[in-house]
């Protein structure tokens, strides 16, 4: 069970959120907006106000909006944010809890090339262990009429999402419906990351390696089963980094780090050198089966002492 949220504590998550991505360099201008519902609502949303640049966003500074577009708080919202956000929210409010809308750089490059150059027609290619994550969870929309300027293409967006993660549209950029906001970050992140290091290999010019797909589906399976507990340490991380930054501010609480990645069962402490030796034994393709590196256990040992 995670902690039961409130409007309060949605609200400092979701101003956290919003300044990580300025420090990750994922924003532009006072433009994209993210959002996430109010905790026991499914119609209501909280969003930072037109103007405000991200690196500005407080918990009091967000605004409320209704389902007609009506704002509790200071400031307005622009048109593309509330129809591309209230559609969201709207069409699966159970999944799309929190929607982040970015044109960050590495992901939005990726949308403005053409497609039929990319392997399978994807512009996320499964050829690094981030993109994983994605397996099977993107859609793609190869439409783009400009600015969302009114509910009937907020609608056709949300709608084109049907039941995946990320959707990417073609000339514009990326958007993350996730259950909580700590998994829309945590998307946001590694989605950026993966499109990073498939930019820098495609910039070589050499054909992309992609991963066979029985083991997309168990690193996907794998990611999925833990995608909470990760994506909530993640911005739990972050959230103690800004207030290391900015001690002014206060409305940042500071949740501990606790507990590990590591299932039970697996090493959370250093392995002697024995374990290490065994632990290599299980594995298939050890050094020592394969006959190679004769000295592999005195080289070992000696990384050990080191
Ligand atoms: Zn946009």
């Amino acid at each position: 069970m995670g902690k039961v949220e409130t409007e309060a504590s949605a609200r400092d998550d979701l101003a956290a959120v919003y300044r990580m991505c300025h420090k990750l360099g994922l924003n532009e201008g006072v433009c994209n907006h993210m959002s996430v519902l109010v905790p026991g609502t499914s119609d209501r949303f909280l969003v930072a106000p037109y103007g405000l640049l991200w690196s500005e966003v407080t918990p009091e500074s967000l605004v409320l909006v209704d389902p007609k577009g009506r704002v509790v708080g200071d400031g307005a919202v622009d048109t593309s944010a509330f129809e591309i956000h209230s559609a969201m929210h709207a069409v699966n409010p159970e999944k799309n809890v929190a929607v982040l809308h970015t044109h960050m750089p590495y992901t939005t490059a990726l949308c403005v090339i053409q497609n039929d150059t990319l392997p399978n027609k994807e512009r996320i290619a499964m050829c690094c262990q981030n993109a994983l994550r994605f397996w099977n969870d993107i859609s793609y929309d190869e439409i783009f009429r400009g600015w969302v300027l009114d509910p009937e293409e907020g609608l056709r967006l949300a709608a084109g999402l049907k039941e995946k993660r990320v959707g990417l549209q073609k000339h514009h950029g990326v958007f993350i419906c996730a259950p909580t906001l700590a998994q829309a970050f945590d998307d946001l992140y590694y989605l950026e990351q993966a499109a990073k290091v498939q930019v820098l290999a495609m910039s070589t010019g050499a054909p992309l390696a992609l991963v066979d797909e029985d083991v997309c589906k168990s690193v996907k399976e794998a990611f999925d089963s833990e995608r909470e507990n990760f994506a909530r340490q993640h911005l739990d991380a972050r959230k103690r980094e800004l207030s290391r930054d900015d001690k002014t501010l206060k409305w940042l609480a500071q949740p501990k780090a606790k507990g590990s990645r590591l299932a039970q069962g697996q090493h959370s402490r250093p392995m002697k050198c024995s374990e290490v030796v065994t632990a290599c034994d299980t594995a298939s393709q050890s050094p020592r089966e394969k006959g190679e590196g004769g000295d592999w256990l005195a080289a070992v040992e000696g990384l050990v002492k080191e």
